[in-house]
């Protein structure tokens, strides 16, 4: 008997579950018939920026972090000491017995503006030549952070996920768009931030966009982590970072650096 009247609920439950949910609704004949409006959002309203009106100059909201009057935005990496790159005819050269340098301000999410020169006289080879770099966080001590790679590419043979417009030894650049040393030339970097939960785990991989001299060279790229010279790349957990650039230890002619700046990013 019992098992009659459980099979008897089983039974209606399911007719109850066969009802369609929108029984109460028009017949799809009858439905409003879809308007324009319908698919518009008008909240929240982007914020106003105001673009410059020179081409690669900082737009309103930006913070200019070398704009060619001094190098008060950055430090040392080694000892946080006023950075000691030479500031000259307003741009800023590698001072390769001062080492890295870092901003004093702190990053997570952003869009970065640079530009750089090699020098028309730049001598050496492969990764001896022009060699510096964009850390997109500089997650020190003892880390390098993410190499955004700046070398001398034109007619300058070097592994190719090592060359300029390369995320170092991670993602091959989608062209070489160098200019010739002597001219110069632009970075321009979509950086997404990482984040990591609690254990210290990723919960979202870092992202890069990056162009050079216009050309988009990295698409929104994936992290596989931190920049090593060697060995496999891996995540370590930061919240905000500094961004570096690299006074490399070659043997070439110092490079300069000119028209530097960052927008925040949600
Ligand atoms: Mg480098």
């Amino acid at each position: 008997m019992l098992t009659r009247v459980f099979k008897l609920l089983f039974c209606a439950s399911l007719l109850l579950l066969a009802v369609p949910s929108n029984a109460q609704q028009p017949a799809p004949g009858n439905q409003p018939k879809p308007k324009p409006e319908d698919t518009e959002i008008w909240q929240p309203v982007p914020k106003v920026v105001t673009p410059a009106t020179e081409c690669n100059a900082p737009p309103s909201d930006a913070i200019v972090l070398f704009d060619g009057k001094n190098i008060d935005e950055w430090v040392n990496v080694k000892d946080h000491a006023p950075a000691l790159w030479d500031v000259h005819d307003a741009v800023m050269t590698v001072n390769k017995t001062g080492g890295n340098i870092e901003t004093k301000r702190r990053f997570k999410n952003y869009q970065l503006h640079l530009e750089y020169k090699i020098p028309a006289s730049i001598t050496g080879t492969g990764q001896g030549r022009g060699n510096s770099g964009v850390f997109l966080a500089s997650t020190g001590p003892g880390d390098d952070g993410y190499e955004l790679q700046v070398l001398d590419g034109y007619n300058n043979s070097t592994y190719v996920n090592g060359m300029v417009g390369s995320i170092y030894k991670q993602s091959i650049p989608l062209a070489n768009a160098s200019r010739k040393p002597g001219e110069w030339q632009t970075y321009d970097v979509v950086w997404t931030a990482p984040t990591f939960n609690d254990d210290g785990s990723v919960k979202t991989p870092a992202f890069v966009t990056a162009a050079l001299n216009g050309v988009l060279v990295q698409n929104h790229f994936e992290l596989k982590g931190q920049t090593l010279y060697i060995g496999k790349p891996f995540y370590k957990k930061y919240d905000t970072a500094p961004i570096k650039l690299q006074a490399h230890g070659d043997k070439s002619e110092p490079m300069s650096f000119r028209n530097i700046w960052v927008r925040e990013l949600p």
